[in-house]
């Protein structure tokens, strides 16, 4: 039923269906925000309810799966190809697969013939009031398993649960954790200080910061030791802002500050000092002693950056520099391109393709920001990008040939060749 249900939808209705489907995603902000409590006590409540190895709440963009909590896999993310969740988006409704060795759509996938040794898969869909699917709900084992229709009720009720969580999360303006704000708030006031600068016509500036190899710390002494490492990074940087500048979570480890009457240089040296503040400093706990040092990018206002994406994505883009010229440095987004200076960006969720090798190889890509001359891309992983390629945007007639400007494991920051 559900397979005639996908199929008998015409291509054209498909697509647009997707792209809202990524515009409402887009619209809650979610992805590559740091871990919740919320949706770690779903994906428990999954394991202990129905005694199985793994739990997961995902969100699924143009071109992966991104866990938002996840319990028993070691990933934090996959390409979205890979996954059985993706059939849940693409029906628009539960599956389960008792024994995947005995499902054709499944029997040869990698996650059931390799290591991983999957058997039993239940997804249900993470649907959003207007009836957008953003991610799912699953419960997976490495046994087959029977799953009856009140299983299946009690996952729905979990998944409505994690939509429930979601939308409060709307409203929350700071993260647990370290007291900064969420991404989503901490941009909604920026676009005001940024709006009263406009005006009056005063300096503002931008700094992204991310710590340093920051996997290792966890790996070595373990998440706990981790999430204190996060709130003594934050205590530090708040330590050297003013009563007037935002600062704000945007991701697991990484953080952004907007300094409202200060310029470029100003931005710069506050940047410094936190740099040196944050590598100086012994963090002392049940771990022993460590210290961590960050990466900074700094942008700021101009005639062609005024809007928040834009500084975000500029500052970003001198940060993965920083990151690439040996990380425990500031660079300044003006040093990276003076001669072509990025126009504004607008800020979407698109599924792209990079077209390299003659056309002949193709990474599926999530287009994050978009502006005349630039963008910055997510892929699964970097590595096997050039640094010059073809850009696709599916269904728009959009195609492209990029420079990479600036990289990370993940993200592109790419300018445009015309
Ligand atoms: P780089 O120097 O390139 O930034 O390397 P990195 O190891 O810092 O970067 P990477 O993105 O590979 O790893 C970030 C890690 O941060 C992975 C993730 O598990 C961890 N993380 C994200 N959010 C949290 C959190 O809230 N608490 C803890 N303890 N770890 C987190
Ligand atoms: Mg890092
Ligand atoms: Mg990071």
């Amino acid at each position: 039923m559900a397979v005639a249900r996908a199929f008998g939808r015409s291509s054209a209705d498909t697509k647009r269906r997707e792209a809202e489907r990524l515009a409402a995603l887009e619209q809650l902000d979610l992805l590559d925000t740091p871990r919740d409590e919320g949706f770690d006590r779903i994906v428990r409540l999954i394991k202990q309810i129905f005694t199985i190895d793994i739990g997961l709440v995902s969100l699924i963009d143009a071109h992966r799966q991104w866990y938002k909590a996840c319990s028993g896999l070691s990933a934090d993310e996959v390409p979205r190809e890979d996954t059985f969740c993706r059939y849940v988006v693409d029906y628009e409704e539960a599956i389960v697969v008792q024994d995947a060795t005995a499902d054709s759509r499944f029997a040869h996938h990698p996650a059931v013939t390799g290591d991983a040794h999957i058997r039993f898969y239940a997804g249900v869909p993470l649907r959003t009031r207007e009836g957008h699917i953003i991610g799912t709900v699953c419960a997976i084992d490495r046994r087959p398993r029977s799953f009856g229709a009140k299983d299946l009720a009690i996952l729905e009720e979990l998944a409505g649960a994690a939509m429930d969580r979601i939308e409060l999360l709307q409203s929350a303006a700071t993260d647990s954790l370290t007291e900064a704000l969420t991404r989503r708030a901490f941009k909604q006031e920026a676009d005001q200080l940024i709006s009263l600068a406009l005006r009056h016509q005063h300096d503002l500036a931008c700094i992204v910061l991310d710590i340093d190899h920051f996997k290792s710390v966890n790996d070595t002494h373990g998440h706990a030791a981790g999430d204190e490492v996060l709130r003594a990074v934050a205590e530090t940087c708040k330590a050297n802002l003013r009563v007037g500048d935002l600062f704000g979570r945007l991701g697991g480890e990484e953080f952004s500050i907007v300094l409202p009457h200060v310029d470029r240089e100003g931005a710069i040296s506050v940047a410094e000092k936190m740099r040196t503040a944050v590598s100086s400093q012994l963090l002392r706990g049940d771990y022993g002693a460590l210290n961590v040092t960050a990466s900074f990018g700094i942008s700021s206002l101009s005639i062609i950056s005024k809007d928040i994406e834009t500084l975000l994505a500029q500052a970003d883009a001198a940060m993965y520099r920083a990151k690439h010229q040996g990380r425990n440095q500031c660079v300044s987004w003006s040093t990276i391109r003076p001669d072509h200076a990025a126009g504004s960006r607008r800020r979407v969720l698109k599924a792209g393709t990079i077209l390299f090798n003659d056309r002949r190889s193709t990474i599926d890509c999530t287009v994050k920001s978009l502006g005349e001359d630039s963008a910055a891309l997510s892929v699964s992983n970097s590595l096997g990008v050039p640094s010059e390629f073809v850009l696709v945007i599916k269904g728009e007639g959009f195609e492209t040939t990029c420079q990479v400007v600036a990289q990370d494991r993940q993200n592109l920051e790419v300018a445009f060749r015309f």
